[in-house]
This record gives C-alpha cells, sequence and structure tokens, in this order.
C-alpha cells in the first residue's frame, strides 16, 4: 500500500461534452483513497482547455518531479485519459514508474492501470491510443470548420438570439441596440453589474429569451466583441464582423479589459460552483476523516463526514462552506504575520537561495550536455568518452531536480509573508486553485468540531487549524 498517494486531475476542452470539472474529478479520487485507505498527499491540477495542443502542463511536470524523487508513491485518477494526451507521454510516463518503481496507480472509471506488467502497459497503450484518435477526429473537424469561420468574421450558427441583433444575428435591433449603449456608458462609469440590472428588471427590459437580466448575463454580452461588429474566436479577435457593430471597438476594448478580470476562470467565462477546502483541508472533528463538499438540496454549499462505501466517516459532522472557507481565508492572512511563520519562512528563505543555485546548476550541466553531445556529433570524442562523461553530469542534474521538487513549495507564499496586506489586496482576483495552493501551503489540515446545541450562528470556536508553516 502507499504511503504519500498523489491526486492528478485536468480540466481539458472536450468535443465529446463529457467535461468533467476538476472539483468532481478530485472528489471522486478522494473518494477512491478512501475506500483503498490510502492517504492523499498532494493534489495536482492543471488546466489545460487546449488538449493536445502539446502546451506544458506545470503541475503534471511536478508530479513528475515527485515521483521520480520518491515523494509520491501511489496515484490516483480519474480517467487514464486526464493522465496523459499522447502515446508518447504515455512511453515517458512509463520509464519515469519504472525507474522510480511506482506500480500503484488507480482509476475512478477505468479501474487499475497496472505499467509494472506487459499486458496492462498495452491495456494502457490502447487506451491512450483510442482516447487520442476519437478526440482528433471531431476535434479536428469542428475546430477546423469553427476558425474559418471566426477568421472570415462569418456568423457561427446556433444558440440564441443574441442581445441587440435580430435571429438571423446580421442586423441591428434599434431599441436593443439603446439599452446597450446605455448600459456600457453606466459600465464604464463605474456602476456596478448588479446595480444596471436591477434598474433594467425595475423597467421591465427583458432578455433576449424573455428572462430578467443577471449580472453574468450583461457582463457576458458586454464583454462580447460582437456588439462592437467584430468575430471573435476563443477569446481572442479574429476579423471584422460580417454584421454592424453596436458600440465602437474602442469602447468595447475599454469594456473588455474592465469585464474580463471578473469574468473569472474557465474558457466560457462562466465560473462552476466550486470548494476551496477539498484535498483533505478539512478533517472532522469526531472520527478525524476528511470531510468533503456537498451541497443540500438546496444549493446551500456545505461540507460534510460522508459515511458510507468509499468514504468511511461518522457521517455526523456537516458544516456550511461560505463562513468556514471565509475563517480559513482570514486564519491564513492572519498567519502570514507571526513570528511562527517568519521564523518557518526564513528557513525556506535559505531553501530559496538554494533554489536559485541548484536552477543554475540544472542549466550549466545541461549545456554541458548538449556541449558534449555537439563534440560527439562532430566525432571530436567517441561513444565510449561521450557516455563516460556523460553520465556524471546526468546523475547531477536528476539530483538537482530531486532536491528542487522537495523545496520548491514555499514560493507560492514567499511574496506574501510578513505582508498579508498585499494577499488581502489580491485575494478577490485570485482563482481558485491558486487560493487553495496558499493554503495548503501554511495549512496542513483544519478539525471541524461539533456544533454546540443551540447556538445557530457560525461558531468559529468549532473549527481548530493545525499548521503546517
Ligand atoms: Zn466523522
Amino acid at each position: 500500500m502507499p504511503r504519500a498517494t498523489a491526486i492528478y486531475a485536468r480540466i481539458s476542452s472536450d468535443p465529446g461534452g463529457t467535461r468533467l470539472g476538476v472539483e468532481r474529478q478530485i472528489e471522486d479520487c478522494e473518494a477512491l483513497a478512501g475506500s483503498l485507505g490510502w492517504t492523499v498527499a498532494e493534489v495536482y491540477v492543471d488546466n489545460d482547455v487546449s488538449a493536445y495542443s502539446g502546451r506544458r502542463r506545470p503541475e503534471y511536470e511536478r508530479l513528475c518531479d515527485d515521483i521520480k524523487a520518491g515523494v509520491v508513491d501511489g496515484l490516483l485518477v480519474w480517467h487514464p485519459d486526464r493522465l496523459h494526451r499522447s502515446p508518447r507521454e504515455l512511453e515517458d510516463f512509463i520509464d519515469l514508474c519504472d525507474a522510480a518503481g511506482l506500480t500503484d496507480i488507480r482509476t475512478v472509471r477505468a479501474g487499475d492501470v497496472d505499467l509494472s506488467t506487459s499486458n496492462g502497459r498495452m491495456v494502457a497503450r490502447l487506451g491512450g491510443v483510442i482516447a487520442r484518435s476519437e478526440s482528433d477526429k471531431a476535434a479536428d473537424r469542428l475546430r477546423r470548420k469553427h476558425l474559418e469561420l471566426a477568421t472570415k468574421g462569418k456568423v457561427s450558427g446556433g444558440g440564441t438570439r443574441p442581445y441587440g441583433y435580430t435571429k438571423d444575428r446580421r442586423h441591428v435591433v434599434p431599441e436593443e441596440a439603446a439599452i446597450i449603449r446605455q448600459a456600457a456608458k453606466r459600465t464604464l462609469a463605474g456602476e456596478s453589474a448588479r446595480s444596471i440590472c436591477t434598474d433594467l428588471n425595475e423597467r421591465r427590459i427583458r432578455t433576449s429569451v424573455g428572462g430578467e437580466w443577471t449580472p453574468n448575463t450583461l457582463n457576458r454580452m458586454l464583454r462580447s466583441a460582437r456588439i462592437s461588429g467584430r468575430r471573435e474566436h476563443r477569446g481572442e479577435i479574429t476579423a471584422k464582423a460580417e454584421w454592424p457593430g453596436i458600440i465602437t471597438p474602442a469602447v468595447s476594448d475599454r469594456l473588455r479589459a474592465r469585464l474580463s478580470r471578473a469574468a473569472g476562470p474557465g474558457p466560457s467565462g462562466r465560473s462552476p460552483r466550486r470548494y476551496l477546502l477539498t484535498g483533505g483541508l478539512l478533517r472532522c472533528g469526531r472520527c478525524g476523516t476528511v470531510m468533503y463538499s456537498r451541497p443540500r438540496s438546496g444549493g446551500l454549499r456545505r461540507y460534510v463526514c460522508a459515511s458510507g462505501p468509499g468514504f468511511g466517516g461518522c457521517g455526523k459532522m456537516a458544516v456550511n462552506a461560505d463562513p468556514v472557507e471565509g475563517f480559513v481565508a482570514e486564519a491564513v492572512l492572519y498567519r502570514l504575520d507571526t513570528p511562527q511563520l517568519a521564523q518557518a519562512l526564513t528557513e525556506a528563505r535559505q531553501a530559496n537561495a538554494e533554489h536559485d543555485q541548484l536552477a543554475a546548476s540544472i542549466a550549466e550541466d545541461t549545456a554541458m550536455l548538449e556541449q558534449l553531445a555537439r563534440d560527439y556529433a562532430d566525432r571530436a570524442i567517441s561513444h565510449q568518452e561521450w557516455s563516460a562523461a556523460r553520465q556524471p553530469i546526468q546523475g547531477r542534474i536528476d539530483a538537482a531536480k530531486r532536491r528542487l521538487s522537495r523545496i520548491s513549495r514555499t514560493h507560492r507564499i514567499d511574496d506574501y509573508a510578513g505582508n498579508s496586506q498585499a494577499l488581502r489586496d489580491a485575494w478577490a482576483d485570485l482563482d481558485l486553485p491558486r487560493r487553495h495552493a496558499i493554503i495548503a501551503t501554511v495549512l496542513d489540515h483544519l478539525v471541524v468540531h461539533p456544533a454546540v446545541k443551540g447556538r445557530n450562528r457560525f461558531d468559529p470556536s468549532r473549527l481548530s487549524p493545525v499548521w503546517r508553516l
């Protein structure tokens, strides 16, 4: 049984429409860890919306470093396709697991991935190949079609009628255009989306589908390049559109700049309801089990100690998410200014100085390897000489990388320690994974104690943090 299990989750564009939120992937993996009796040591999350594009995945790389360094010895993913985007990546991963002796890999959807046997490898390879070819075919077709339409400034069909335009999306509806211009002006003057919506709704002005305005719909509309007569593709303006604009491109650019930060994460600018204290950060004070996010049927966000198969908790503890998340954020911000943390960070900073040294030595050694390879290619040295010279250098690089992966953690909070105000100011704009990372750097976990009977309001004395730093 592995001592330290890693969970890897990845969000990607998914033409099959089965895209699964990172949070759900993590929760399912945590449940699986619970049923296996494995301890989750670390959660790695990549936001990789352009699948198969070959873009770097920083968290995947960190995972590989940690496997190499022996920091984790078990791995859970939702489906193998989260882990590998191409057969090439799978082969590299097999080599890595071989070298590190990692054999404990489980997936929620596809069972065990046993890379230690030839049969298991074949299954993994086939699975990867199938996932890739299916995704490739559908994605390529769609991608090409959309890109072509986008670069020509053409209408892309489907969906509901955009506010301000006729159903064929080519002509302006004058009354609605006036509303858009007005809302744009008010937004740029600093009025909040909420206040504009209240006003529109009170005046019984409805959206294109006859609904009431919400800040989300309003901002999405004002952010769109469409209303300035420009065609947009994946958030980028690709061409002058075949339809007329309602506001000028200059006004649109100002709106887009102003509203982009409020758009939140995700390719569609829509942020799903998410939970901050996942990945083992909350523990039940009755039985010590990790608590999971589980909204009440009315949608009230909660964390609960879950009983039943796969969970193994007592099932007798629940806490509302909003106040706990607020408490943790405050506690972490407070902690950043304490002498204990300053001390922990002095040590961490020394590690950071070492970090720079290590990075420099890796760069130097890598350059040396490249020079050796050139010498060998030029026949200045023999293969034997090349091989003999190469080994100690490669060894140094590997050792430096192992050391690096152990000490790189504190970088996340280094900018903020002793200056919680900077983080407090930035907090609202940080995305959820970033907040989670900062909290997990400082906080090991938070124990939730039973509520005192008769106390209905949120009671901070129920919560006791166990600090990591
Ligand atoms: Zn419990």
